[in-house]
């Protein structure tokens, strides 16, 4: 998978160089860049931003860098040939966006190319964005219902959940199958030794050796869990058995 991402602090994106993304990274399993919007300014000081139009606070995203940046970085525009599959998704950070979640991760995981456009100050031109929804594919997309400073921080989240789903970039992928999120509950709970910590004994049924029972366990742990945090999670799944639902009463 190629990603591209766009900021006015590339240095903000280092710690995509580190962990498991970092050795995907080496191992080319995903190949990885990140651009200076200031590269695609021609003034003398580089300028992204200037005053919104009808006042208020704060600096708006001007439009040329991003046009130029993304016209550079994006291949196939949508005038190549309306429907034309495209290989690459334009992820606009955004508070004002749909919300990400592991479902997105997953659809997003299967693409070739995803280039994130980090806004900054009080976000982008909105003639960018409107421009960039017919020549792309475009997706705004926010991380959740608070304001951040950048798009950086929320691209890291989005490119490290969406990689991590990239196979071989997670040594074993059984890890991913149980999973908070994989199947809409939440996991269950996970210990290691010593089996007794502080007068804290791991559950006997983990020591036990059944395989079938520590996967019940698990599951009614899970079904539990989620009762408990995310009632609003297990609303939503439809496949719910007898047992589970005497579980989660
Ligand atoms: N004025 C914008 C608004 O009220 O919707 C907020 C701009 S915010 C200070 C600057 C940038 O941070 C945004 O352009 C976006 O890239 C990023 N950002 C902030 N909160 C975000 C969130 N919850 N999810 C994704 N990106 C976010």
């Amino acid at each position: 998978m190629k990603i591209d991402v766009v900021s006015i602090f590339p240095e903000y994106l280092a710690g995509l160089q580190l962990s498991l993304i970092g050795k995907a990274v080496d191992q080319g399993l995903l190949d990885l860049t990140v651009h200076d919007l200031r590269d695609f300014t021609f003034d003398r000081h580089n300028t992204v931003d200037d005053s919104p139009y009808g006042g208020g606070a704060g600096m708006v995203m001007k439009a040329e860098p991003w046009a130029l940046a993304l016209e550079n970085i994006l291949d196939e525009p949508k005038a190549a040939g309306a429907g034309t599959p495209q290989k690459s998704i334009l992820i606009v950070p955004s508070p004002a966006g749909p919300v990400f979640n592991q479902r997105i991760a997953e659809e997003l995981s299967e693409a070739e190319h995803l280039v994130f456009a980090c806004g900054r100050y009080e976000g982008i031109d909105q003639r960018v964005i409107d421009w960039s929804a017919e020549h792309f594919d475009l997706r705004p997309m926010s991380i959740g219902d608070y304001v951040l400073n950048g798009g950086e921080v929320a691209s890291m989240v989005m490119i490290e959940a969406v990689s991590r789903l990239v196979p071989g970039v997670i040594g074993n992928p059984e890890s991913l199958t149980e999973e908070s999120h994989e199947d809409g509950l939440l996991e269950y709970p996970i210990y290691t030794k010593p089996a007794s910590w502080r007068g804290r004994d791991v559950p006997d049924i983990l020591l036990s050796g059944n395989h079938g029972a520590i996967a019940r366990w698990r599951r009614d742990r899970r079904l539990e869990l989620t009762a408990e945090v995310r009632p609003d999670l297990l609303a939503e799944l439809q496949d719910l058995d007898k047992h589970d639902r005497a579980v989660v009463e």
